[in-house]
């Protein structure tokens, strides 16, 4: 069998609005630059190209991963042996509703979905202040700070099912809670957001209050964010995975170059050329390090494609 052969029902899909690139080079397109490659990677902008690319991943049969602004994703190997596909900029348009409403497609980033409701005299989100990826990815996780998720803001989602059915799905039609969303489990297309009217002195006030807490964030280095999401405590008060990471003494260590942030302790960063074999192995380490410490089980924030800890690929 040759190399190819099993992407060929992809490969032989030549139509406008789907770009393939063969041996892809995915370090670009997550914010922590881990070194990894794709055998296939496939660039959608429209819904019809991306129903037919859906089809023939499940034909062909191989793992496919949907990749928004990689923001909160690591590939655990160094090659991904399937298709990592994403939303064009045909899915980047934003649009006023009227009232409070405003539409954005789920490949606008976050800084432009604040400018964009913000040039149509809405506010409300704030709290995503330099908070990077887009609105499928935010959504997909209930991105936000705070008490505020993205999730809370939604009207209605468009989005097609894996069996590339499109749907509308209303506010109370789907479930979310802190930093996960029932959205995840199809493509989000677009989503109309209930805003609130722009009032200059508050809009400033929030971005600064948010700007403020990201102070001790690594921000100028290759990191995807807070990797471990804060523990559920039924009583007493609240623990934070930073925190438990930091009172377990690993700020600053590292496996490679991989490394706990000496600044925030629930960040990664890649202080070179690292793989996801090296964020693995350190958040396995960390993970068993808190356990033994604190008898608490850190679960993952970040999105493992593949690879021992794989939870998001589809079949
Ligand atoms: C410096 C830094 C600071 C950060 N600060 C915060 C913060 O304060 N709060 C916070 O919540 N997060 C934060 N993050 C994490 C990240 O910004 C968010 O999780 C963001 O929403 C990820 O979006 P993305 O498009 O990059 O998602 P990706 O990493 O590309 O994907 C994440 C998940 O979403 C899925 N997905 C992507 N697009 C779609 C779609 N269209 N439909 C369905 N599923 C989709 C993917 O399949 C994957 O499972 C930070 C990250 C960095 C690097």
């Amino acid at each position: 069998m040759g190399r190819w052969d099993a992407f060929s029902p992809i490969l032989n899909l030549r139509i406008p609005g789907l770009r393939i690139q063969r041996d892809y080079d995915l370090t670009n397109r997550t914010s922590m630059r881990m070194q990894a490659r794709a055998a296939l990677f496939a660039t959608v902008e429209t819904p019809y190209a991306l129903q037919l690319l859906m089809e023939k991943i499940r034909q062909a049969e191989v793992p496919a991963f949907l990749l928004g602004g990689g923001a909160n994703t690591l590939f655990a190997t160094s090659y991904f042996e399937g298709v990592v596909f994403t939303l064009g900029r045909g899915f980047a348009n934003t649009s006023y509703l009227g009232g409070n409403f405003f539409r954005a497609g789920a490949a606008t980033k976050l800084p432009s979905l604040i400018k964009s409701a913000r040039d149509c005299n809405l506010m409300g989100l704030e709290f995503l202040t330099m908070v990077p990826g887009t609105v499928g990815g935010a959504l997909a996780g209930n991105a936000g700070a705070g008490n505020w998720g993205l999730c809370d803001f939604v009207e209605r989602v468009f989005l097609m099912t894996r069996n590339g059915f499109i749907a509308c799905v209303e506010r109370n039609q789907f479930r979310y809670s802190y930093r996960h969303s029932d959205l995840r489990e199809a493509v989000i297309l677009e989503a109309d957001f209930r805003l609130e009217p722009f009032n200059r002195f508050e809009f400033e006030r929030r971005k600064q209050e948010f700007a403020d807490k990201k102070k001790n964030q690594p921000y100028n280095l290759p990191s995807c964010g807070c990797i471990f999401k804060n523990p559920k405590v039924e009583k007493g008060p609240p623990l934070y995975a930073g925190k438990l990471i930091e009172e377990s003494e690993l700020k600053g260590y590292a496996i490679n170059s991989a490394e706990v942030n000496k600044g925030h302790a629930n960040f990664m960063v890649n202080m070179g050329h690292s793989t996801g074999e090296d964020f693995l192995a350190l958040i396995a380490f960390v993970q068993d390090r808190v356990h033994e410490r604190f008898s608490v089980e850190l679960e993952l924030e970040v999105q493992v494609v593949g690879g021992p800890m794989n939870s998001v690929v589809l079949a």
